[in-house]
């Protein structure tokens, strides 16, 4: 659509596809740059696109506006294992229905203030902030064993 956009939203691997406005929130459709995958079984790398089913997540505000971005969701086909995968896509963690950075901008602010607070400033429930926080908890404990483990 415009680079320009891409550059604003800055998210590696894919560009802007639309922009629309509803209501005080930007929705972006977002394709990916690559034609297809690596298959995660056998890492043969397949473009067999097998069906796509888009999900919508939130990212961060821009302009003073809450910002959705609907990404796709596609699986693809190895014929060399004759297994079917889903891509993922590095900024959103799997499952998940917000951008990584949306989630770790939450758990940061959280520690500033409180989830009820924090829930009130994004129209989540309690919750729903909770569960943003556990996630992004447990994904840092994950990563600083990792580290340590590393290390020794
Ligand atoms: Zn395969």
């Amino acid at each position: 659509m415009s680079f320009h956009l891409d550059y604003l939203l800055d998210l590696p691997g894919v560009k802007v596809e639309t922009c629309t406005q509803v209501e005080g929130t930007i929705c972006l459709k977002l394709g990916v740059l690559a034609e297809g995958m690596t298959c995660p079984h056998c890492q043969n790398s397949t473009e067999d696109l097998h069906q796509n089913r888009p999900m919508t997540v939130r990212d961060l505000p821009s302009f003073g506006r809450s910002v959705h971005l609907q990404i796709p969701r596609r699986q693809f086909y190895c014929s060399s294992c004759q297994r079917y995968s889903t891509e993922r896509l590095e900024f959103v963690d799997w499952k998940r229905r917000h951008t990584q950075r949306y989630e770790a901008n939450l758990y940061e602010r959280v520690q500033q203030s409180s989830i009820e607070q924090i829930g009130r400033e994004e129209g989540l429930s309690y919750d729903e902030v909770k569960g943003i926080f556990d996630h992004v908890y447990q994904q840092r404990k994950k990563r600083v064993g990792a580290n340590q483990t590393a290390q020794h």
